[in-house]
This record gives C-alpha cells, sequence and structure tokens, in this order.
C-alpha cells in the first residue's frame, strides 16, 4: 500500500481527504448520525462532500479522452449512506463512476495466464504492447471479455494473430469489450498510445521531472492498457522496455533482469521477468537517470539476493540507514515469521516525484525520497525510526500483500492491517517496544478516535465504494489496533 506522506493536520482536513470514497455501513452511519449529531451536523458533512467533489474538479487532470468519445465527466458521488437500507442505485451512465457493492462480487469469466508487455517510451507518446494469454473459467462459456481502460488510445486488438473488426468489439470511455471471444484458451494482443507526459493523475505510467514512473494500486493499470483490473486476476509478467539510452540509462520492473542491450539510434532495452504471478495492481516500470547504492543479503537458505537502492546522483549518500532497514527486515522477517525473500534481485526506487508516499511493488518498491533518505546532519532520531519502519512495511507486503493478495478491494485492510502488524513488530523489536506503542496509541487517539466519532465512520471492510483510493496513512496504521480493540471489547 502506498502511503500518503503528510498525514492530514486537522480532523477536518483528514474528513474532507477520506470523504465520499469508502461508504459505511448504513446501519453504523445511520445509529451515529442519529445519536450523535444534528441536523445541522449533516448539512456540514454534506458541504464538506461538495468541497471534496469542488478540490476534484478544480485538480481535475485533463482527460487524453478516445476520439470521437464524449469527454469523461469526472464528478464524485459521496455513497456515505445516511439511511438504513441501501437504495438500489441506478445504472450509470458511462460517464459517471459506479458505486461498486462487496453482494456484487462474481468470479471473473476469464483467467490470465501469462502477460507479456513491451513498452516503447517516447518524448512524445508511448506505445504500450500486451500479449495475454486468456482462458475461460468455463470452458465453452459465451460471456463477453470486458477489460477496463481509461485514457487510452487504442490502436489494435488481435485474437490469435487475428485483427478484430469493428463489430467484434465495443469501445468507450471506460472498457474495450470483446463480445464473443473464443471459448477455449486464446492470445489476446493490444496496442495501446499512451501520453506519460501529460499524465498528472499519479496512476498508471507518468513521467516527471525526468523519469518515467509508475503507481498502480489500485486501479492505475487501466490507464496503461486495457486489461481486466482486478486483484483476483493473477498473471506471470514479462516486461521490455525501450528508451533512449542517453536520457533513461536505468531501465527497471519487477522481478528478475533477464536481458539488456542497445538498440539503433542512440536507444536500448531491459527485459524483465517475474516469475511469480501477480495482480496488476504490483506492476512497476521505473526509466531513468539513477544511481544506485549496492549491497547483498545471505537468506537463511544460503541463497544471495542482490539490493539496490536507486536515487538521483546527488542523494546517494544519503541511502545508508535505508540499506541497513532493507537487511534488518529481511533477516527479522525470517527470523520471526520464517519468511525469505524470493528472488535474487530487490530494488528500490526513492525519488522526489513519487508523491504517494510509498508502494510495495514486486521486488521494485518506489519511495518518495523523505522516507528513504537521511543524514546525520539533518535527520532527526524519528526520522530514523519512520525510515526503518515504512521500509519495513514496505518488504514485508512481499509475502503479506503480494505473494499472498487479496481477492477485491474490499480485503484491502488484510493485507493492510496484517502488514502494519507486522512493521510495528518489527520497529518494536529494533527500539523500544514501550516507545512504540505509545507513539502508536497516541497517533489513534488524535486522528482514528475523532473520525471513529463522526460522520465519517465507517466498517474497515466497507460495504460499497466508489473509487479506491490510496487509504490515508493514518487509516491504515490503525486497522489492526481497531480490530484488536474491538475483540477486547467483545
Ligand atoms: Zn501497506
Amino acid at each position: 500500500m502506498a502511503r500518503l506522506i503528510l498525514p492530514c493536520k486537522t480532523p477536518t482536513l483528514s474528513k474532507t481527504c477520506f470523504l465520499g470514497l469508502v461508504s459505511s455501513t448504513p446501519f453504523q452511519v445511520t445509529r451515529r448520525v442519529a445519536c450523535r449529531h444534528s441536523f445541522n451536523d449533516i448539512l456540514k458533512h454534506r458541504w464538506i462532500v461538495g468541497f471534496e467533489a469542488t478540490q476534484r474538479r478544480n485538480y481535475r487532470v485533463p482527460s487524453y479522452t478516445l476520439s470521437g468519445a464524449k469527454k469523461f465527466n469526472q464528478r464524485l458521488i459521496c455513497s456515505v449512506a445516511t439511511e438504513p437500507v441501501p437504495k438500489q442505485v441506478e445504472e450509470p451512465s458511462m460517464e459517471t463512476p459506479k458505486e461498486i457493492f462487496l453482494k456484487d462480487y462474481k468470479q471473473p469469466d476469464f483467467y490470465f495466464d501469462t502477460v507479456d508487455l513491451k513498452f516503447s517510451l517516447g518524448e512524445e507518446k508511448t506505445i504500450v504492447s500486451s500479449k495475454i494469454s486468456v482462458y475461460p473459467r468455463v470452458e465453452g462459456g459465451s460471456s463477453p471479455l470486458v477489460l477496463d481502460g481509461q485514457d487510452l488510445k487504442l490502436i489494435s486488438v488481435t485474437i490469435d494473430g487475428k485483427a478484430l473488426k469493428e463489430e467484434e468489439y465495443c469501445l468507450n470511455p471506460r472498457h474495450l469489450t470483446l463480445v464473443s471471444p473464443p471459448s477455449g484458451r486464446f492470445t489476446l494482443e493490444i496496442v495501446t498510445e499512451i501520453l506519460p507526459q501529460k499524465n498528472t493523475s499519479l496512476e498508471g505510467l507518468y513521467k516527471s521531472s525526468s523519469n518515467f514512473c509508475t503507481q498502480c494500486e489500485a486501479e492505475g493499470f487501466r490507464k496503461i492498457t486495457f486489461y481486466q483490473d482486478r486483484p483476483d486476476i493473477m498473471a506471470k509478467y514479462t516486461c521490455r522496455i525501450e528508451a533512449d539510452k542517453s536520457l533513461y540509462p536505468v531501465l527497471l520492473s519487477n522481478g528478475n533482469l533477464i536481458e539488456q542491450g542497445d538498440l539503433q539510434g542512440g536507444r536500448h532495452y531491459a527485459v524483465w521477468e517475474d516469475p511469480f504471478k501477480k495482480p496488476c495492481y504490483l506492476f512497476a516500470l521505473v526509466a531513468g537517470q539513477l544511481e544506485s547504492r549496492d549491497d547483498t543479503f545471505i537468506t537463511r537458505s544460503g541463497r544471495k539476493v542482490l539490493l539496490k537502492i536507486w536515487t538521483p546522483a546527488q542523494d546517494l549518500p544519503k541511502t545508508a540507514h535505508a540499506m541497513y532497514s532493507l537487511k534488518a527486515a529481511m533477516k527479522w522477517d525470517e527470523d520471526v515469521f520464517g519468511l525469505e525473500y524470493d528472488l535474487d534481485l530487490f530494488n528500490i526506487v526513492a525519488v522526489p516525484d513519487f508523491n504517494m508516499g510509498a508502494m510495495e511493488n514486486k521486488s521494485l518498491n518506489i519511495f518518495n525520497s523523505k522516507l528513504v533518505l537521511a543524514s546525520p546532519e539533518t535527520a532527526s532520531d524519528g526520522d530514523y525510526a519512520a525510515i526503518l519502519g515504512v521500509i519495513g512495511h514496505e518488504y514485508f507486503h512481499n509475502w503479506t500483500g503480494n505473494r499472498v493478495t487479496c481477492r477485491d478491494w474490499f480485503q484491502l485492510s488484510l493485507k493492510e492491517g496484517l502488514t502494519v502488524f507486522r512493521d510495528q513488530e518489527f520497529s518494536s523489536d529494533m527500539g523500544s517496544r514501550t516507545v512504540k506503542r505509545i507513539a502508536d496509541v497516541s497517533k489513534l487517539r488524535i486522528y482514528q478516535y475523532p473520525q471513529d466519532a463522526g460522520p465519517m465512520a465507517h466498517p474497515v471492510r466497507p460495504h460499497s465504494y466508489i473509487k479506491v483510493l490510496i487509504l490515508l496513512f493514518l487509516l491504515i496504521v490503525t486497522l489492526m489496533d481497531r480490530l484488536l480493540s474491538k475483540l477486547l471489547h467483545q
């Protein structure tokens, strides 16, 4: 889970950040509103909803729309329920975000086995080619295959090497639907064009300063290519990246580097292979001018793992504590949970342009520099402790979140709650357990308790959501505490 760097400084701000994204249980909200809040409070609550929507409109990203498609209206719908029974929501038009209900979960009709991606990174546009091995959940079915896609320009789509005719697929601003795909296993190839330089949404592939970077949790992969963008679609990935060698000497993705070389025109390429199945929200790509601090870790079974922390050259001297933290986390996870790292390479990228805090992409964790860099001249004891905790947290996701992942986004609290618990235990073992607990409880009292007592109170597992955003840092930190305190009071 990516974390926001700066928690909101007041409960009011905290509410506005989170509002409209996750709905509460109707019963719970009704009870809380009825018992604790006046009508004026409800009106105020609605004003905050309006504020949130206004802010989103004000900072709306210019959409890169499909030719001929209507401009996508990014109106935000607040889903905080205020009635005891959820109304049957009308099927939204293609232009409005759809509310997702837990009760509506269905298994996918198609699964993906392997995904081979090719990125040709350019200064104007980037071409993404995907080759997906698809198989139906039930042989002989007749379901359409619905792929998510947003801000993409479709160049071509083929099945088993044969280009689809216009009547064989349906394209709208949110989906590419293959009307009647084969009833057995087939190969789907899609070529899309994207504009990372114009992508300021911080989702999908974007370029900031001189680096290309991705953020796919929760639903950013649909801004890279058409895909079943849901965590229960697990596939093995390869990724070939091509780019100008002088501008982007470092090309990174998930897994192990299996091939690299030069191309004509001053370009070069790298091919990455991740041998483990993963959901697309863990896909990552980084390309840019970076240098690395290198080290190694010998696992308890004797395997040698190469560790690299990549930063802009001037930041490299400040990565010593992050490397120490990574090695400590790897050792601790073996000693305490019996979990050994499962690849030969572990990359961390720390760049100032990554605004989502930190993200546990498989074997390619990406951080904002503030969460990784430290020097004795400028960092406090608290800074060192925070780096230890967040490096540990993202590393621990390798098992709790990545290898063992969620079925859907209603299970977000499972991977985050467990991983927060693990990073709290890690920090406690590495420092003072008492000091760590006091700090965590202080955060609960300052941030979580006001939210639980207010109109934004919601269960750890909501019944519906509009959009899965990266939840607030403080919410994540306190998930396990809330679960534990509930158990204690039952
Ligand atoms: Zn997390």
